[in-house]
């Protein structure tokens, strides 16, 4: 693919299987909680975009509305959500610390008996609300160390052969579909990049953790390089993608630069960060950013 970066969002969208999709969202709802005129729906239907009409409504994918959005950059949550990343990614240049809470939610409200939630937290699995807490610090340094030639290479190779997308469950983190397709999810973009990273025998690990930014962070992953006996972040389509889509200038920020001050690892490989009764269920992660004036925070990441 090159450096030709495929503009298209039908040409990207024909690359889901058809039958992965889930039409479970109507035009109504779409209109009202995802701000897109129902007229521009019409547009985009007769382009091509899947449907389904059924009993006197049309329904649509929910996948493949975030990924018209980010491209079309419409103005839905999706988009608001990727462009406050791109916004924390350039506010945090400066010293300061992000605070990151998990927050789980009840799958199935009213059911008997009281809800009993656990959280990923410094502490390993603690039930939430009993004192300790789910609560992650970050504090925003970027490092200085620059990439060597050759890791920069791997990475822009990456960032050119896979566009980011967002995929049904099933093709989540599926590297033979990422490297066949040209699109990948964080997961399949991380797996890919350590793996090529191997073929030429330099050290990197995928990271899982947090995409840090107010209001809300999100469950990420991506890769860090051993360099000068430090672990540099890098996520290469992620950058590429913000830049892609106007949300950050692209001669700034190249895909090897390390966007370290808004990525929080937690571990290697992806994991649920909430239980209810047991099961694993979603949450939210509330996130606030403090700007340091004091240093403390860059005191703090020495230790
Ligand atoms: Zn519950």
């Amino acid at each position: 693919m090159g450096d030709d970066v495929p503009a298209d969002i039908q040409y990207l969208l024909k690359k889901i299987p058809d039958a992965l999709r889930r039409f479970t969202v109507d035009a109504e709802t779409l209109s009202a909680q995802s701000r897109i005129p129902l007229d521009l729906l019409d547009d985009l239907i007769s382009a091509g975009l899947p449907s389904d009409y059924r009993e006197g409504n049309r329904y649509f994918d929910e996948i493949d509305i975030a990924n018209i959005s980010l491209y079309q950059r419409l103005p839905t949550p999706v988009t608001l959500g990727m462009r406050c990343r791109a916004m924390a990614l350039m506010e945090s240049s400066s010293a300061g610390e992000f605070e990151v809470e998990i927050v789980p939610s009840c799958p199935d409200l009213g059911h008997p008996g009281p809800c009993h939630f656990d959280t990923w937290g410094a502490a390993g699995w603690t039930q939430a609300g009993t004192g300790s807490d789910a609560r992650w610090l970050h504090s925003s340094i970027p490092p200085d160390t620059e990439l060597p030639e050759n890791i920069i290479r791997i990475v822009s190779g990456v960032a050119n052969e896979l566009t980011f997308f967002h995929l049904p469950e099933i093709l989540r983190g599926d590297i033979s579909f990422a490297v066949s397709s040209g699109v990948a999810d964080c997961r399949a973009a991380a797996a890919v990049l350590v793996g090529r990273a191997q073929e030429s025998d330099i050290p990197a690990r995928p990271a899982f953790g947090f995409l840090l930014s107010p209001p809300f962070s999100s469950p990420h992953q991506w890769v860090e390089f051993l360099v000068d006996g430090r672990w540099i972040a890098v996520d290469p389509i992620l950058l590429r993608a913000l830049a892609e889509w106007n949300m950050l200038d692209g001669a700034e920020w190249p895909p090897h630069r390390s966007p370290s001050q808004i990525l929080k690892r937690i571990g290697s490989d992806y994991a649920p960060l909430a239980r209810h009764n047991g099961a694993v269920t979603t949450a939210s992660l509330p996130t606030r950013w403090r700007a340091d004036i004091s240093g403390e925070s860059q005191a703090r990441e020495s230790r």
